[in-house]
């Protein structure tokens, strides 16, 4: 069963709002080290900022990987590939596909992986 057109611009649109709150996030995670004001001791503070700003850095790779994703998703719309499984080459299922749209594979595919 393949997408109709009307079905992948709802994804594309979806798809392009994702990428850009996505760069957006990975931005300001990237950018600022999170600030726990002056209500700390003062060593204790720039101890919890280091580690705070290492997992806000561990959670920027994470949405940048999605990114990526997201943007790969995009070029296969433009290229009349989207909702392809890029394992089997199977159509990938409309539900997964609403949940996640980056999604590269399909239901069965993603479950074989685990
Ligand atoms: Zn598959």
């Amino acid at each position: 069963m393949n997408l109709s057109t009307s079905e992948v611009q709802k994804f594309k649109k979806r798809l392009m709002g994702m990428s850009q709150d996505l760069e957006k996030q990975v931005t300001e995670l990237e950018s600022k080290p999170a600030d726990f004001g002056d209500d700390v001791d003062a060593m204790d503070e720039e101890k919890n900022e280091a580690e705070a700003f290492g997992s806000q850095l561990g959670v920027a790779q994470a949405l940048r990987e999605r990114l990526a994703n997201v943007l790969s998703a995009l070029q296969k719309i433009e290229k009349g590939v989207y909702g392809v499984c890029e394992k089997c080459q199977g159509q990938i299922e409309p539900s997964i596909l609403d949940v996640d749209p980056e999604t590269r594979f399909c239901k069965a595919c993603k479950l074989a992986r685990r």
